[in-house]
């Protein structure tokens, strides 16, 4: 570890990892260090809740780059090490045991971390988020000896944990406090298809259910009590209600959260010198209704990781392209791009029936998103649909006669 460098980078999940390897491939010569608080190799976190969980995978599968890798590009990876505090005016880092390190340019890539419940006996032993590959470790250990799983939350983590136990034999039972599954993220079609797919594989879903504790044995979580009295025992409790972006040490920097990092379209923080991408950042998005977004996905990181590379090589900025998305459970390979928000019509394509279909999200006649249930194709080309805004009606969208590409035609070229 250096006492300076030219690029400091926290955290070293996708988007860290990312803006590294692409200031290297762009010739950036200066020296780059990572500073990572996770005691591994820096990996991917997809598979935690898919493969990895169902014992099908291991981390060395699914890492970023082997030790090698950073050596031979020069990158010092600090791990595990935590930044505790920054002082921006300074261009210092503080870390958790008192080293400080100085930077040119600080690029915070440090995503965040699982909500936890503010319930009674949200604290006890064996209430486990999914996260990091620890959180992942610990739940795969468990399973050996689990017969039943709750999962408290109906979003893609909890979805797709629930998927693997239930591959796995366990009894499963999934409580949402909504009246529906993966309600911030999709509409009534494919939260209803999600439904039936669990149900089908004989997970029970508990919709707009509340808790009211959860219960202990010995300091250790044994099951789930819910508003109405009824008792969930349980010996594995995972929590899958969302993120919490770790932004903490910039905000008291000075720095402007509003549900993450804001930044400009450069990846500049309010701070001088500091910029952010990947989860824990709050960005002006093309594709967004409300403008302003913040993203958690993969190919949001990575693309984020690209393009702030590009800024600081002083190379011309790749445009934004529509945000996507994906999720596995069972045979089921959901791919999404754009965002729905703001939609004001939702056209099915294909039988639901089948575990085959789309559903094409339209603004003011123009498509703005895709969900495609096994359904490639219409991804790929929905991809195009999209980033073109492209106008076309419900009753042509919905005929799977007619190839979405086909409505590219009525793109106008300037
Ligand atoms: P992270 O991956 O969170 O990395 C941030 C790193 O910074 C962490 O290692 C953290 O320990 C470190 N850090 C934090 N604070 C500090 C500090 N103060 N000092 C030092 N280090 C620090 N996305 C998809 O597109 N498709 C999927 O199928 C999908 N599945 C997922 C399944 C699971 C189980 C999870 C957890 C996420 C999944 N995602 C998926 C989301 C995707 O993994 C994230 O959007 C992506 O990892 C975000 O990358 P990031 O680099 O912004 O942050």
């Amino acid at each position: 570890m250096l006492e300076a460098y030219d690029v400091l980078v926290v955290g070293a999940g996708q988007a860290g990892v990312q803006v590294a390897d692409s200031l290297r491939k762009g010739g950036f010569a200066g020296t780059v260090g990572i500073i990572n608080a996770e005691d591994s190799l820096p990996y991917e976190r997809p598979p935690l809740s898919k493969a990895f969980l169902r014992g099908e995978a291991e981390i060395d599968d699914f890492l970023f780059h082997n030790a090698d890798w950073y050596a031979q590009h020069d990158i010092d990876l600090i791990a595990p090490a935590t930044v505790e505090s920054v002082d921006a005016e300074g261009h210092v880092a503080m870390l958790e045991d008192g080293q400080r390190i100085s930077w040119g340019r600080l690029i915070w890539a440090a995503g965040g971390r699982a909500r936890k419940l503010s319930l009674p006996g949200a604290e006890l032993a064996g209430v486990l988020s999914l996260r990091t590959h620890q959180d992942a470790a610990d739940l795969r250990q468990r399973v050996g000896t689990a017969h039943r799983a709750v999962i408290i939350g109906g979003g893609y983590i909890g979805l797709e944990a629930a998927a693997a136990f239930a591959t796995l034999g366990l009894d499963v039972t999934v409580i949402e406090a909504q009246d529906r599954l993966l309600a911030r993220v999709t509409c009534n079609a494919v939260s209803d298809f999600y439904l039936d797919l669990h149900r089908k594989h004989d997970t029970t879903v508990l919709l707009a259910s509340g808790i009211e504790r959860i219960v202990g044995e010995n300091g250790n979580a044994s099951g789930v009590e819910l508003l109405d009295g009824t008792l969930l025992p349980a010996d594995i409790v995972l929590v899958g209600v969302g993120l919490i972006p770790n932004v903490e040490p910039l905000a008291a920097a000075g720095a402007t959260v509003t549900n993450g990092l804001e930044v400009d379209e450069c990846f500049r923080t309010s701070l001088p010198d500091v910029f952010a991408i990947g989860d824990c950042v709050n960005i002006a998005h093309p594709f967004a209704a409300d403008s302003r977004v913040r993203l958690e996905s993969v190919p949001n990181a990575n693309e984020h990781g690209k393009a702030l590379a590009e800024v600081l090589l002083g190379v011309d900025q790749a445009p934004p392209s529509p945000p996507w998305f994906w999720s596995h459970q069972f045979d089921v390979k959901l791919q999404t791009v754009g965002l729905q928000t703001g939609h004001d019509d939702a056209v099915i394509r294909g039988d639901v029936e089948s575990g085959k279909f789309s559903v094409v999200y339209l603004r003011e006649g123009r498509v703005i998103a895709l969900d495609c249930i096994n359904s490639v194709a219409d991804f790929a080309q929905g991809k195009q649909l999209v980033k073109n805004g492209v106008h076309a009606s419900a009753s042509e969208l919905a005929d799977t006669a007619v190839p979405l590409k086909a409505h590219l035609a009525t793109v106008k070229t300037p």
